[in-house]
């Protein structure tokens, strides 16, 4: 059992029309490892400044999520601020302060060498080369993008897109990939261009997983009162991959199950600010949420 997760530790700056936080703990990785920490013992790659509170780092280690790949450089940790309006499926990003993650070069520590999942959360695709090259021969390699890399590194991310096994995305990431405005028709066109399995994140209302000979939904958990969708995709990353981290090949019905484990997680993560919710969630929360989602879904 091992995942590797690689990318941005931040301070994020979140305003919502139903209240504000500042500089509080964010980046993929947190999400995604706290995530994913419900069934394997994750292991991050990142990096923070001398101003990343200790606390979170020992609430990882509680976790169990492996830090040996966590450098702590002199400068400030990644600063993101990000704006909700009303329709919380809709988010601007006011500003990014990369700081210490600017010129990251993840360095993999040896013990990681070895690792069956490698998840690239958020990297610029010109680095997953200097990446990947690091690692003997994961069985599984994962990652999704953001807005700026479609826009600025459209190249670099079909190329990737060539290489990996699992890509997640959300709806309006896969239109802005393929030109296709049918979801179905860009899930199948992303499928074309190289990963075996696609995940299109449709926000509140769920996902959409598609594979070479297969597309099907997962609900998201029907959830009234969203207070701060941010870190919603990553946990939900961590949730699938976590489960998968424990099984064998890309069998479907894993897959299903850890689609609805990654759904689950997510609609924990949007319940709180920041990784609050992760923080107090219990692996019983979970199972009590995997039961529900079960009735939810009978027919
Ligand atoms: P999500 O809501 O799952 O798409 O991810 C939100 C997280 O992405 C936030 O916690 C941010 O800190 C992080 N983030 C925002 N912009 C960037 C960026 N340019 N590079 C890496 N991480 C970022």
């Amino acid at each position: 059992m091992s995942l590797v997760i690689v990318g941005s530790v931040a301070f994020d700056t979140i305003r919502t029309p139903w209240g504000d936080r500042e500089k509080i703990v964010g980046g993929s990785v947190p999400y995604c490892s706290l995530a994913a920490s419900f069934f394997t013992r994750p292991r991050m790659v990142g990096v923070v400044g001398r101003d990343f509170p200790r606390k979170t780092i020992a609430l990882l280690k509680a976790r169990g999520v492996d830090l040996r790949g966590l450098r702590i450089k002199a400068g400030k940790t990644m600063h993101w601020e990000g704006k909700y309006e009303d329709d919380p499926n809709k988010r601007s990003t006011v500003r990014t302060e990369l700081n210490v993650f600017d010129d990251f070069r993840p360095e993999i520590p040896p013990a990681y060498r070895n690792s069956s999942i490698v998840y690239l959360a958020n990297i610029n695709p010109a680095h997953h080369e200097f990446i990947l090259k690091q690692f003997r021969k994961p069985a599984l390699v994962a990652m999704d993008t953001i807005r700026l890399w479609i826009d600025t590194q459209r190249e670099a991310l079909l190329k990737e897109l060539g290489r990996v096994n699992i890509f997640f995305a959300n709806d309006e990431e896969a239109r802005s990939i393929t030109g296709e405005s049918n979801l179905i028709s860009a899930g199948k066109a992303l499928i074309r261009l190289g990963p075996s399995l696609v995940l299109l994140k449709k926000g509140e209302h769920g996902a959409l997983v598609f594979g070479r000979d297969f597309v099907f939904g997962v609900l998201g958990h029907p959830c009234e009162h969203v207070i701060d969708p941010t870190g919603a995709g990553d946990s939900f990353a961590g949730g699938f991959l976590g489960y998968l981290d424990g099984r064998e090949g890309l069998h479907v019905r894993d897959v299903r199950r850890a689609a609805v484990y990654g759904s689950i997680l997510a609609s924990f993560t949007i319940e709180d600010f920041g990784i609050g919710r992760l923080e107090t969630l219990d692996p019983g929360l979970v199972e009590a949420r995997f039961r529900q989602f079960r009735k939810l879904t009978a027919f």
